[in-house]
């Protein structure tokens, strides 16, 4: 607490980034980033914006990226936004649509930033609870709300939820914003991004950071009707009219041009994932049936929080949430095989001391 604080910043509980460790290399399976490098094109398309140019402001309108992800998605331009990291595009949607007089609805487990950003804007929530097996009771999401957001697949649960769920939620909802966060759509699942050309209340979010390599360069975006776009729109030209960088637009440009690449990148994850599931099923964890670049994994003889220790010494960070209902659970990001064959070979000998 200090005296030079506002109100606001006095009141806020901020989120807590995942481990970013440097004390020593770890296999660093802890932050879902992807294990593989950005395409070459994109590492070419970086150094060729790094020129002269960078006296000047970027396009505050991000135009050419714009009409890129518009092309990919078939949606036309003036239906995406472009922001910072989705983590961005999230802050701004809550600021944009979501009205105090009635609480927003999410799941008691998911994203976590959820919640800051709710008390940020100074909107209330109501933590919606997960059945036992994980899976979003979309039924009991039929309340007076203020607005819904949920992520598809969940995370840290990993589970996808099926496209005609939404369809029904966003219909039941026509007066109030239904957020889907898609951060790990491109791992196995179906966008709903083919839900806006239908409802002008559905508001798809989507990050280049996981299945595009590009966390380091923080690009997300966010498809939904005009009217929700244009609203996203006058919360960013508030706040900095800037949005991208020019080399950040360059580089996510430049992503979208390598279509053989990112389906190459992301089946690789995939298989990955598939096969340490099974391995993981195998030596007696639970597992969620994931569709994203993680697993969500529990043992029924081992506290998460000592696996988590275990292989935090044998060099290998994983997730673990000190939080109910999941602290005995633990989220382990897809690597390399190489690194998903150590990680399981760590836990195989962290089992078998225990017998
Ligand atoms: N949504 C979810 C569900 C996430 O897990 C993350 C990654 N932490 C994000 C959004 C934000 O990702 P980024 O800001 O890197 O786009």
């Amino acid at each position: 607490m200090s005296k030079y604080w506002s109100p606001l910043a006095a009141s806020l509980v901020p989120y807590v980034p995942g481990e970013q460790p440097k004390d020593k290399k770890y296999i660093k399976l802890n932050t879902n980033e992807n294990p593989y490098p950005p395409s070459p094109k994109v590492l070419e398309a970086i150094r060729e914006a790094a020129n002269a140019d960078l006296r000047l402001y970027p396009d505050p309108t991000c135009d050419a990226l714009v009409r890129k992800i518009a092309d990919y998605y078939g949606v036309r331009p003036e239906q995406v936004f472009v922001g910072n990291g989705s983590d961005e595009v999230l802050a701004f949607a809550f600021g944009a649509f979501f009205d105090p007089a009635d609480p927003i609805l999410f799941p008691d487990i998911t994203y976590s930033f959820y919640k800051v950003y709710a008390e940020f804007f100074g909107l209330k929530a109501e933590l919606i609870p997960l059945d036992e097996r994980f899976e979003v009771p979309f039924e009991l999401f039929d309340r007076e709300n203020g607005g819904i957001v949920l992520p598809n697949p969940n995370a840290p649960t990993a589970i996808l939820a099926p496209l005609d769920a939404f369809r029904g939620l966003l219909a039941r909802n026509p007066d109030h914003v239904v957020m889907i966060d898609e951060a790990y759509i491109d791992f196995g699942g179906q966008s709903a991004v083919e839900l806006v050309k239908e409802f002008p209340n559905a508001l798809v979010v989507q990050t280049l950071s996981k299945s595009r390599s590009l966390a380091g360069i923080r690009v997300g975006f966010a498809i939904g009707s005009e009217e929700l776009i244009e609203g996203l729109n006058r919360v960013k030209n508030s706040f900095n009219s800037y949005t991208l960088d020019r080399v950040a637009l360059a580089a996510a440009i430049a992503s979208f041009d390598d279509e053989v690449y990112f389906r190459t990148t992301t089946e690789r994850v995939i298989l990955t994932r598939e096969a340490a599931s099974d391995k993981l099923r195998q030596m007696g964890f639970e597992v969620t049936d994931s569709r994203a670049n993680f697993v969500f994994i529990s043992h029924p003889a081992i506290a998460a929080k000592t696996l988590f220790e275990q292989l935090r010494e044998k060099g290998i960070l994983v997730r673990y949430f000190n939080q109910p209902r999941i602290d005995n659970h633990l989220r382990v990001s897809i690597g390399t095989d190489e690194e998903m064959d150590a990680f399981l070979t760590a836990l195989q000998e962290i089992v078998a001391a225990r017998r």
